[in-house]
């Protein structure tokens, strides 16, 4: 991709109307764009990286079973009438129409997904089942001033379990555990994410949050360093030691995290609220037991951004970077301008990712985009380069640069 042709200009000046770390770069780097608090757009960047993201999350949950499908954001009154939750749930947004009909915008899918299964379901032999969907979720959220991190519209991965037996639900569950902790591995963020004991709600005892540790995180969690679990502070009053090693709360050290995702046992709730039911062995019918397991794509991009960033901007993990290489011409010399052409076609046939800032511009501002839009490898062009008949490279979290002859064996530093 030419950086002259790249639609989401760089801003010289990190924007005044945000506070979070994450929505300043990523609106100055030309990630994303606030249309009003909490809601934003993503740039032909910023949807890079957040589709990087989805298929790193589509693999690892078809990995363990789970079959995609999208359901609609607008929802009618009635099943979440019947779910009790119109009522109850006080970020629903809700609207109506000109004939008086009354919609909910899903701010989660079980009152969609729960009456919509029971076309499949009528024995054991149904079961299990795991459905999930990339989907625009929307909530009121009152306190919308994290950037990325907490939106009223924000595209979450919502995965629903559907089982025969509780020892069922269990094995799935833990399942989902070891399919969170790959996918916030390969999301580059693993050695900051923990697993975390919350409240169960009104369901069960415990349900699990995977919390990046952050100073920018809304959450508080009691971490045990010994362990690497840590309990929610929501809940600390009743889970007063280590859940693992059973360490006193005294020894667990308070921080600061981002919930980036959840799993959530449900049991019965919803399939009590829909008679989502299945004949057992015996021909009786049975309650499917439930679990959803939640992950905030957005959200996930924010704290990448706050975990991986330095006082000159983003330095992306290469599994999500939008580009591997920013090959960066420096001066307008036919000379350069052809080996740079050259150096870009070559890149791009050996089937590496590069944006290439091929722009009329000064040097040092290229220098300094380039820092701020945090490409994993930069390759220089320049006078010296050229005279050199080289060409200058860097990591991006690196503070040395290097030159090289051979583009091929750079590319394998990837
Ligand atoms: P929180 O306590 O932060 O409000 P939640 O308990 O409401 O989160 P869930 O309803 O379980 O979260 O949603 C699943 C996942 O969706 C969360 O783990 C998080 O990654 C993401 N998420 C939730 N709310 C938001 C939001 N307002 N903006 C962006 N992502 C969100
Ligand atoms: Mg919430």
């Amino acid at each position: 991709m030419k950086q002259s042709k790249l639609f989401g200009k760089t801003l010289r000046e990190s924007p005044k109307d945000e506070q979070s770390v994450n929505a300043r770069l990523l609106v100055q780097a030309g990630y994303a764009e606030k249309l009003m608090a909490g809601v934003y757009s993503f740039l032909p960047l910023g949807l890079r990286v957040l589709n990087k993201i989805e298929q790193i999350i589509r693999e690892e949950i078809n990995a363990i079973g789970g079959q995609e499908l999208l359901l609609p954001a607008l929802h009618p009154r009635e099943p979440w009438e019947q779910t009790g939750r119109w009522e109850t749930v006080d970020d629903l947004y809700k609207l109506t129409d000109s004939s008086g009909r009354d919609f909910a915008l899903g701010a989660t899918h079980e009152e969609v997904i729960t009456p919509l299964v029971k076309r499949d379901i009528f024995s054991y032999r149904d079961l299990p089942l795991a459905l999930y969907q990339f989907q625009t979720k929307f909530r009121m959220e009152l306190r919308a001033k994290s950037g990325l991190l907490r939106g009223r519209e924000f595209l979450m991965k919502d995965l629903y379990s559907f089982h025969a037996s509780e020892k069922d639900f269990q094995s799935y569950y833990e399942k989902a555990k070891e399919a969170y902790k790959k996918i916030f591995s390969r999301l580059g963020i693993g050695d900051k994410t923990v697993l975390t004991f919350a409240s169960g709600g009104s369901f069960s005892k415990y349900s699990h949050e995977f919390q990046t540790l952050t100073t920018a995180g809304e959450d508080t969690i009691y971490l045990c360093e010994n362990c690497r679990v840590a309990v929610n502070a929501e809940i600390v009053s009743e889970q007063k030691v280590c859940p693992e090693c059973d360490r006193a709360k005294d020894e667990l050290k308070i921080a600061k995290a981002i919930e980036v995702g959840n799993i959530f046992p449900l049991k019965t709730r919803f399939s009590d609220s829909f008679r989502l039911t299945y004949k057992d062995e015996a021909g009786q019918d049975q309650p499917v037991i439930m679990g959803c397991y939640g992950i905030g794509l957005g959200r996930v991009m924010g704290a990448i951004v706050e975990v991986h960033h330095d006082d000159e901007g983003i330095c992306w993990p290469k599994s999500v970077a939008p580009y591997q290489v920013h090959l960066v011409r420096l001066g307008d010399e036919p000379e350069i301008v052809k080996q740079a052409d050259t150096l870009y076609e070559k890149i791009n046939k050996l089937g590496s990712e590069v944006l290439y800032d091929d722009r009329e511009i000064s040097s040092g501002v290229k220098l300094k985009d380039a820092d701020l839009i945090g490409l994993p490898l930069r390759v220089i062009v320049s006078a010296k380069t050229v005279a050199a008949g080289k060409f200058e490279y860097k990591q991006r979290a690196a503070d040395k640069t290097a030159l090289s002859s051979d583009i091929k064996v750079l590319l394998k530093l990837l």
